[in-house]
């Protein structure tokens, strides 16, 4: 099969287009043959290298894909070959004490697609049947391929860490990212007001665009003091975190007393710097939300279609010039998704 892979971590001289073998799927999993796929900044850390995770090289990229069941294995049930699907990119073992509750993203052995095993930038991936979801009927398969991961983790830190609320004010940090693109349409639909920010007036524009309420250029002023003129001197009910150093004292500054600051990640580093007193006096509460659960994945994907959310595709790029898709990421001008055309019948939409 055809596939983008790491020929070992590095820089993105280590990518490589070529043939690979294709997968057979083991008992209680799937093949899926990949039509398209997407990239997310995982992608950048996976190809860098984690500490902690040694991959068989050469390793096959890629958390998010959309695609359509190719072979079953031993024991699968609800599932036929032919059937269009796009793929939950968590992979949780089903017998720890936090699977078994229901809580299959706090798994003591949780992965990820792409990380941690195989993933979708090939043309033939091997999954867990559990991780498999119809795909939404008004989604092309670019689309398709683009919202599982952002869409999930928007999903459970607004809705189920963060219980977001009609008529709450919630602050989301760069749109442009698809994390903050997801939490975006899914706050606008639950009928809170959003205030979203980023460094560039075209973004900006966009995303007024697509419904936010409220847009601060956060190169050319204070945010957590434009949130506060935009909020009569209180602050935000919620703030949705996923870059991490660079916003995360904004984020302390710019939440209401009793507020709720929920992070997913930091694509800025880490190790910002942190106020206490303004937790404990502003009596704030930090939510940490990784991926999601088999019933926030459920949830997600019936609101994804009954309220045909549809994420922003920034580009789609064909699966040999993948390198180009990953530069991108890296480079952090998109808006939206960069998508992986894999299946020849995907038209690509670079310029
Ligand atoms: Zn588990």
């Amino acid at each position: 099969m055809r596939a983008l892979y790491l020929r070992k971590h590095g820089e993105f001289d280590e990518l490589a287009y070529g043939v690979l073998p294709e997968p057979e799927p083991m008992p209680g999993e799937v093949t899926v043959a990949v039509k398209a796929a997407a990239l997310n900044h995982l992608d950048l850390f996976v190809l860098r290298g984690i500490p902690g995770i040694t991959l068989e090289m050469p390793h096959v990229g890629g958390a998010d894909g959309a695609g359509v069941v190719a072979a079953l294995g031993e024991g699968v049930r609800g599932w036929e070959v032919g059937d269009e699907v796009v793929l939950n990119p968590g992979v949780w073992c089903g017998e720890c004490e936090f699977c078994r509750s229901g809580e299959q993203s706090l798994c003591v052995r949780f992965g990820l697609l792409g990380e941690h095993r195989p993933g979708t930038f090939c043309e033939m991936v091997r999954v867990p049947a559990a991780s498999l979801g119809r795909k939404p009927a008004h989604l092309s398969w670019s689309e398709a391929a683009a919202f599982p991961l952002v869409y999930l983790t928007a999903w459970r830190m607004l809705m189920k860490r963060a219980q977001l609320a009609a008529g709450e004010t919630v602050l989301i940090h760069g749109i442009g990212g698809g994390v903050a693109l997801a939490a975006l349409a899914i706050a606008r639909r639950v009928g809170a007001r959003t205030i979203v920010t980023s460094s560039s007036a075209a973004k900006l524009q966009r995303a007024r665009a697509l419904g936010a309420d409220e847009t601060i250029d956060y190169s050319s002023s204070d945010v957590a003091r434009e949130v506060r003129g935009l909020t009569g001197r209180r602050g935000v009910d919620v703030v949705v975190e996923s870059t991490g150093a660079a916003t995360w004292m904004t984020s302390l500054k710019a939440a209401c007393k009793g507020g709720r600051i929920v992070t997913c990640g930091a694509t800025t580093g880490p190790q910002p710097a942190e106020e206490i007193r303004l937790i404990f006096w502003n009596q704030l509460s930090i939510l940490g939300s990784t991926m999601g659960s088999v019933a926030d994945w459920k949830a997600m994907l019936d609101a994804v279609s009954r309220w045909e959310l549809r994420p922003v595709v920034d580009s789609v790029v064909p699966l040999e010039r993948g390198r180009a898709a990953y530069e991108r990421v890296e480079h952090g001008s998109q808006f939206g998704k960069i998508v992986l055309a894999v299946s020849s019948d995907v038209a690509a939409s670079e310029e």
